[in-house]
């Protein structure tokens, strides 16, 4: 009973801080991006825990398409680029190629300790250590991996600081 009752505060928590950074994303989305903010995904060869957080803010509870963002399969239809993982030498040439298939304006923000720096992987023969090597990076989120709602409050920073005419 009483973890029940801990985990209902605990959601109510998040809850209320997702409202409050999501409406504030929305309404920076709207003034920027007329309706809304479309996101390619890549990962670079991450363990698969970031990718994870990054699905779970499209689940039920966080629900981040309500705030206008959208996940998109193709560059070509991305105003921004979300990479993960420590950027494996065979990943490299396809970041690449992803960055420079996107229209302008565009930009480009990190997940994970990997995609900063290596994170764990850090001097391991077969990976660039950093996305920030092969393409300009603007935000980064840290965290091994970041949990929903630092992946979210992040978004809505670099929304607000992105110049986009
Ligand atoms: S930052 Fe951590 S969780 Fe994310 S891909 Fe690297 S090892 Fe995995």
């Amino acid at each position: 009973m009483y973890n029940i009752a801990k985990s209902r505060i605990q959601k109510g928590v998040v809850t209320e801080e997702l409202t409050l950074i999501g409406e504030a994303l929305k309404s920076e989305i709207q003034k920027k991006f007329n309706r809304s903010l479309h996101i390619r995904e890549v990962d670079t060869g991450s363990c698969g825990a970031c990718e994870s957080e990054i699905i779970s803010t499209t689940n039920p509870l966080y629900d981040i398409q309500r705030f206008g963002v959208d996940f998109v399969a193709s560059p070509r239809h991305a105003d921004a680029l979300l990479v993960t993982g420590p950027v494996t030498l065979n990943m490299a040439v396809a970041l690449k190629r992803t960055y420079d298939a996107m229209p302008t304006p565009k930009f480009v923000i990190t997940a994970g300790d990997c995609a900063f720096d290596g994170g764990p992987f850090k001097g391991s023969y077969y990976i660039e250590g950093g996305v920030s090597k092969i393409i300009p990076v603007d935000f980064h989120v840290p965290g091994c991996p970041p949990k929903p709602i630092d992946l979210i409050k992040h978004i809505l920073l670099a929304v607000k600081n992105i110049k986009v005419n």
